[in-house]
């Protein structure tokens, strides 16, 4: 056995994967939405387990309050203000260098998706919002794309894998179980939540990129492990033939580009972001020097600039998004956000 392969030993001996799925993952690219709890998890995983190539996405930088459940992030990051999709993308790139690994630090919207999904075999859901699930949905229908669906709140969880053509899509389930974290929460979460979710969607991954689609669950299943409660429900009989994600005249609603976001108010964060307000990348250099001469704390890296203003903190990417923290109330973000840029 040759020394790269080594690495995989334990994963072949594995009957149902053995070297012919190896080599098969070896030829995957997955993209992960969210590089959070799950994200990280998730990307960690599929990285040890030899996939060619990771696209991550997020939004957000590592934040103190990341670190008792999302793997990869250490102190320094957060010190450093790191882009998640950066920092994630470093350590995973120590963890097995012959998995090429792309981040990204943007807002998963509907163009940039549709960008990147030409040779992309797997949709894994790292998300903490229902507005990107609802268009990973409809991404993995119109590109014929098995998806990942996960989710967790406090002690709480639920998966589901959707293989377009074959299972009702999350649009389906969504209208008939009582699913909670939909909205912006703050009980909290417990780690081993995340890794319950985790489990199950990393071994669905693996199933899907070693070619054992016969294997893929096909029950939605949440838990509470709090509660000790476990639900495994056969989901098949939910699929919607008027469904306008998986059905027979599908729209696709969530690619339509009216469906963006351009305000959001980030779940358990205390954070709203703006974006696209301006025409092009925002100036700023020219912002930053307006900012110092005001007298302002400024900071940053390469991917971002903090500013501090009576109190509050302001983090502007390169891509024209503001994080305004410390308030959840949009109009009072946006009046911040305009005594920052004008
Ligand atoms: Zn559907």
């Amino acid at each position: 056995m040759d020394f790269q392969m080594e690495r995989y030993s334990r994963q072949m001996l594995f009957k149902p994967i053995g070297p012919e799925g190896q080599k098969e993952i070896g030829k995957k690219h997955a993209l992960i939405v969210g590089v959070g709890a799950l994200g990280t998890h998730t990307s960690e995983l599929l990285a040890r387990a030899g996939v060619r190539k990771l696209t991550l996405i997020d939004r957000d930088y590592v934040d103190m309050s990341n670190l008792q459940r999302q793997h990869l992030f250490t102190e320094k990051d957060v010190k450093g203000q790191w882009p998640k999709a950066e920092a994630a993308k470093e350590r995973l790139k120590s963890i097995n260098s012959q998995v090429e690994v792309e981040g990204i630090v943007a807002q998963a919207d509907a163009v940039l998706l549709e960008g990147l999904i030409e040779d992309v075999d797997l949709l894994v859901d790292g998300t903490d919002n229902f507005e990107t699930r609802f268009l990973m949905n409809d991404l993995a229908q119109k590109y014929k794309i098995p998806y990942v669906f996960g989710s967790c709140v406090g002690s709480f969880g639920m998966t589901f894998t959707i293989v377009p053509g074959q299972t009702p899509c999350l649009q389906c389930l969504i209208k008939k179980l009582p699913m909670q974290g939909q909205t912006c929460d703050t009980v909290g979460i417990i780690a081993p939540a995340v890794q319950m979710v985790t489990a199950h969607q990393g071994a669905e991954a693996l199933k899907i990129l070693s070619g054992n689609m016969d294997a893929v669950r096909k029950t939605y299943v949440s838990f509470d492990l709090w509660e000790n409660e476990y639900l495994s429900l056969k989901a098949g009989a939910l699929k919607e033939s008027g469904c306008l994600s998986c059905g027979e005249s599908p729209e696709y609603p969530f690619l339509q580009s009216d469906q963006e976001m351009k305000v959001a108010v980030l779940c358990g964060r205390d954070t709203v972001q703006i974006r696209h307000a301006y025409n092009g990348d925002l100036p700023l250099k020219q912002l930053v020097d307006q900012w110092r001469s005001a007298g302002l704390a400024v900071g940053g890296n390469p991917f971002l600039i903090s500013v501090e203003k009576d109190g509050t903190k302001a983090v502007f990417f390169k891509d024209g998004r503001a994080l305004i923290h410390g308030t959840r109330d949009v109009n009072e973000a946006r009046k911040i956000y305009h005594s920052l840029v004008g």
